[in-house]
């Protein structure tokens, strides 16, 4: 039989469900039967027992170990299923239950006392009495009214703010029945309550259990202690899974006291209020364990802050390369041939015409010739190739340019006058070295009679660049002369025109007909403003490789964070088992550790996203950008730690959801 979440739980008593009671006893047991295992290893914990208690009975259940006693009371709290006969509490079959209704059963008719009280050691006196009625669901302030009036009862007033780690045994138990009693069950189930007690502290649980008998809440205990047997109305003796002697039922004065009991206040359950208390409960879970919480929230805060981190990194620099290009884009415009190196070796560097002619261009700053020389063919060496064994030879760039091309890219060099000595009229074999070429050749100074070696010719270094101007990438270069070429086959050939801000497209046009009059279609002009296309891809490409890093950032955060939730999960077997057997659903402990997920990502990811946010400052700042983050992507940092807390607490989640009551209760 199923239950409709809006009806209420057939089983309580004073509830008029609709469902016919098939009998007045809170309890009725026929022939059930547990087994465990098959063939040889079946093992047969409970035979066929049959068992009636009625309501305001004090029923004690004894036997040696080994007997089924705690089996029985698996059963008997709906924390195990039987392998044959028939259960019926309050005169409800509760073996045909749903698992939510088994679960919504046990958090409203029945309470639980364990042996080893089983405290959330970090929590409240108070707020472990809630535990039953928070997963109910009960709103905050009745819980507390409740909870008040049940530690008062036990005499812990004065204890209810004092963490649980900080209570006696004794009080721990007292605890433990309070919180059995805030929920006012009809009956409660007590594993041994006395087993870790000494004499005095377990005369005052007697005293309690009794108390609460005769308030007329049906007790059924499972103990080996004599006194406790004693103070019971009827003792079931059960060996070997069999009852081998029951006392008899109850005495009619408790069954009167069952009957004016009063009745439980249960309100229809909030699924909100549940959800904020799993919210505090998660927070309080890391507040109780700085430590570990401290290192998830910092796997989480790398995570997501590596994420921040390059996006913001790659943005900047995106930004940076516009903010060049576009500077470009308004004095700058590339001559290159359309048609191969004829007209290369025709203009550009043979007689400087194409340069003379567009210099005569209205608008026209200066321009200079450019070509590149793959490093393995220049073949440059400090010294003359075969004077010294494995001589290395230079691996960095070579470039040859002209004054013109070093004066409209604004570079300098030391002395002044060597940039000069490039040009092409003048026609001798020179180079400058940038610094950062200089060391890489171990080239300390540059002094009169410096030379290098180039594919087997010297050249003289007639200079140091002293400042690159508009082109940074020349401090690792050595620039030639266009004469210091010899033999070699440039590379993208082109001259570069600096105009009057504004001029570029102008002169594009203009340029064609000026160098090549007769067939303008052999040259080709780009303005730097075609290049600005080219930073979209540049910047999806850079985007796309650092978003593959952060994601895997990303996963090994969420992985290492994984490990360590799953671990928690192992050593909290424990709270798992007493929330289920407080009536908490699966979907409940599922959640209670996807919000410890949730809660110390989103904090991960906030500090993550801060952390980002400084780095790419202070990445900007060193490198003289304009640090460039949209809102969105602090909002991303918040959102990755968020779904990285999720994703990592998912298995763990589902391993606690899924661990059988009834076994993780044993411990
Ligand atoms: P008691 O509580 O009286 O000591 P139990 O109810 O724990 O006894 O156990 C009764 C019998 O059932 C024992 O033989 C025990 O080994 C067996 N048993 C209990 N639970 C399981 C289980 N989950 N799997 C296999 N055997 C079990």
């Amino acid at each position: 039989m199923g239950l409709h979440r809006s009806e209420r739980c057939p089983t309580c008593r004073h509830r008029d469900s609709g469902v016919p009671m098939t009998s007045s006893a809170v309890i009725e047991l026929d022939g059930v039967t547990r087994s465990f295992g098959a063939g040889h290893t079946k093992t047969t914990a409970l035979d066929a027992i049959s068992l009636t208690v009625m309501p305001g009975e004090f029923v004690a259940i004894i036997g040696p170990s080994g007997s089924g006693k705690s089996t029985l009371l698996n059963i008997l709290g709906l924390l195990d299923r039987s392998s044959g006969g028939r259960y019926l509490l309050n005169g409800v079959d509760v073996q045909s239950l749903s698992e939510r209704d088994r679960d919504r059963v046990r958090n409203e008719t029945l309470g639980f006392v364990f042996q080893d009280s089983r405290m959330l050691l970090m929590d409240t006196a108070a707020g472990n009495a809630s535990l039953g009625l928070k997963v109910r669901g009960t709103p905050r302030v009745d819980r507390a009214t409740r909870v008040g009036a049940a530690l008062r009862r036990l005499g812990l007033t004065h204890r209810m703010g004092e963490t649980a780690i900080n209570l006696s045994g004794g009080e721990r138990q007292r605890v433990a029945i309070a919180r059995a009693m805030a929920t006012e069950p009809a009956v409660i189930l007590a594993d041994e309550p006395t087993g870790a007690l000494d004499s005095k502290n377990s005369e005052s649980i007697i005293s309690h259990l009794r108390e609460l008998n005769r308030q007329g809440v049906t007790v059924v205990v499972i103990t080996h202690d004599r006194t406790v047997a004693d103070a019971a109305d009827r003792r079931v003796e059960i060996v070997d899974g069999v009852i081998v002697a029951d006392s008899g039922a109850a005495t009619s004065k408790s069954a009167t006291a069952a009957a004016e009991a009063p009745a439980p206040q249960n309100r229809r359950p909030s699924f909100a209020v549940r959800l904020w208390d799993e919210f505090c409960d998660a927070l309080s879970v890391h507040s109780s364990k700085p430590a570990r919480a401290l290192l998830l929230l910092t796997a989480f805060m790398l995570g997501a802050g590596g994420l921040v981190c390059s996006i913001g990194i790659s943005e900047s620099a995106a930004a940076q390369v516009t903010e060049r290009l576009t500077q470009a884009s308004l004095d700058e415009v590339v001559v290159r041939s359309a048609s191969g190196t004829a007209f290369a070796d025709g203009f550009y560097y043979a007689d400087g015409s194409a340069s003379a002619a567009i210099n005569g261009l209205e608008g026209v700053r200066s321009s200079g010739f450019v070509a590149s020389v793959a490093a393995a063919e220049a073949r440059i060496t400090l010294l003359p190739s075969g004077s010294v064994p494995n001589q290395p030879a230079f691996d960095g760039s070579v470039v040859v340019a002209d004054a013109g091309y070093l004066g409209a890219q604004q570079v300098t060099a030391a002395p002044a006058h060597a940039v000069g000595l490039l040009s092409a009229d003048w026609g001798a074999r020179v180079a400058l070295i940038g610094e950062g070429a200089a060391e890489n050749l171990g080239i300390a100074s540059v002094g009169p009679g410096a030379q290098i070696w180039v594919d087997g010719s010297a050249v003289d270094i007639v200079g140091v660049i002293t400042d690159t101007g508009r082109k940074a990438a020349l401090r690792e270069a050595i620039v030639l002369s266009p004469a210091a070429l010899g033999t070699l086959t440039p590379d993208d050939v082109s001259l570069v025109v600096r105009t009057v801000p504004g001029y570029p497209a102008a002169l594009a046009e203009a340029i064609p007909l000026a160098v090549a009059p007769g067939d303008p279609a052999q040259v080709r002009v780009e303005t730097v403003a075609d290049l600005r296309n080219l930073r979209f891809g540049v910047a999806t490409d850079l985007g796309t490789l650092v978003g593959i890093v952060s994601v895997l950032l990303l996963l090994l955060a969420s992985m290492s964070s994984a490990i360590a939730m799953y671990l928690s999960v192992q050593a909290r077997s424990s709270e798992i088992a007493l929330r289920r057997a407080l009536g908490a659903s699966r979907g409940s402990v599922w959640r209670v550790f996807t919000m410890e997920g949730l809660v110390i990502g989103a904090a991960g990811g906030v500090s993550g996203a801060a952390l980002g946010v400084c780095a790419v400052v202070i990445v900007c700042v060193l490198q003289g950008w304009t640090p460039t983050l949209s809102p969105s992507v602090l909002l991303l940092g918040l959102v990755a730690g968020c779904v990285s807390g999720i994703c990592s607490a998912t298995y763990p989640a589902i391993v606690a959801a899924r661990a059988d009551p009834a076994i993780a209760i044993r411990g």
